[in-house]
């Protein structure tokens, strides 16, 4: 549809942050959502929609697997064909995915304003695919809307500064919005003691430990993709359940497939879960004593629910997170785990301006409703 404000999105951290946008939408009539399929399983995108209430995609390529390359080959030529029908007055672009790439490199040649969203992130590891994703894509952007005062400097030492604004962080958004619902799931009454009603399906099937437990989510390819790691990691996790607490841990398809091929098993103490829909995540984040991650939206969470996280990573992207103590990196070596999450508790709360004022969303809204050009039919 000419006139559209068409959101490229396809991984679960983007319906997450795309549901933020949206919801401050002034003309949502223009918004339209363009779903490459890069997470296509109900598990981790359905839920989304639906726990979320994000208006359904009027496109979906439902592309998934593939090496990086075939991947954003294959997103590529999908999210081309839709805006060479269409032609959108701006194509919005969130984080550092395949899906981002795709949408960026699409864009751009055609000549279609382009709008990154979580611009000016750096971990300063070249390596990692999200590093290389985020700067090709903060290259091509018409306009970088960033998160954090750091984020914008980053893009100032890079030399990009036309189109930079700094709006806040729409996870900050979305998470302080939802946070009554995810108080109100029947995982958080439960573990705030409430015992009417049966427990929760997943908690009663697993033997949920109702005393202090640690989350864990971890699926960064680094940390899955080599089986000798990924044992060394189980290894970790074993150590930490038996010495802290429990760990539980909800199982993205990649990490469970890398341990399936590997055939490991998890060491007692360790509960796997399926994939959490967002507020059973949330839920289970503010009931855990800890969180141990490598995602980058989860480090982010853990922060603005005060809950002290440790990240099995050498650098991070959001540096906000490590003030105070809040969150400590592990480094590559998952041997450091245990040593990290008994380090001493942070004393003074999280600040939480530093991701903004929870109204990041509504800037991010004017700036992509600014390239509305052409009057509403
Ligand atoms: N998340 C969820 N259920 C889970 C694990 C994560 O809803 O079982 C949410 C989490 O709250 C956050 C987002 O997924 O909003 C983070 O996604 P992910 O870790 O896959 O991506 P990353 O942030 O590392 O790019």
């Amino acid at each position: 549809m000419s006139g559209a404000l068409l959101h490229v999105v396809g991984a679960r951290p983007q319906f997450v942050k795309a549901a933020a946008v949206l919801r401050a939408a002034r003309l949502p009539e223009r918004h339209q959502i363009l779903h490459t399929g890069q997470h296509g399983d109900v598990g981790l995108s359905d839920v989304f929609f639906q726990e979320l209430a994000i208006q359904p995609p009027s496109h979906n390529l439902g592309i998934t697997g593939g090496t990086h390359g075939a991947q954003t080959g294959r997103f590529l030529d999908g999210i081309e064909q839709v805006l060479l029908k269409d032609r959108p007055d701006a194509v919005v672009i969130y984080g550092d995915t395949n899906s981002t790439l795709a949408g960026a490199l699409a864009a751009a040649k055609l000549g279609i304003p382009l709008i990154h969203i979580e611009a000016g992130l750096r971990a300063f590891e070249r390596h990692m695919p999200e590093e290389i994703n985020r700067v090709v894509a903060d290259r091509l952007s018409d306009v970088l809307l960033c998160p954090t005062a750091r984020s914008v400097r980053w893009l100032e030492l890079e030399g990009l500064t036309r189109g930079v604004q700094l709006v806040g962080d729409v996870m900050l958004d979305i998470a302080l919005r939802e946070r009554p619902r995810a108080t109100a799931t029947p995982i958080a009454r439960y573990l705030a003691g409430d015992r009417r009603g049966p427990p929760p399906e997943a908690i009663d099937a697993l033997g949920f430990p109702c005393g202090p437990f640690i989350l864990a989510t971890l699926h960064r390819a680094a940390n899955t993709d080599d089986p000798a790691r990924l044992r060394r990691l189980l290894a970790a996790l074993g150590d930490v359940a038996t010495r802290f607490a429990p760990v539980v841990w909800p199982l993205h398809p990649r990490t469970r497939n890398a341990l399936a091929r590997s055939d490991l098993a998890l060491p007692p103490g360790v509960v796997p879960l399926p994939p959490q829909g967002y507020h059973a995540f949330a839920a289970l984040l503010l009931g855990a004593e800890a969180v141990v991650t490598d995602s980058g939206g989860v480090q982010k969470e853990a922060f603005f629910a005060a809950r002290r996280c440790v990240t099995l990573r050498d650098r991070t992207e959001w540096e906000e997170t490590l003030e105070g103590g809040w969150n400590r990196l592990a480094g590559d070596e998952p041997e450091g785990l245990y040593e990290a999450l008994s380090g001493p508790a942070p004393t003074a709360a999280p600040d939480l301006a530093a991701f903004g004022d929870g109204r990041a969303s509504e800037r991010c809204v004017a700036a992509i409703e600014g390239h509305a050009h052409r009057p509403a039919p």
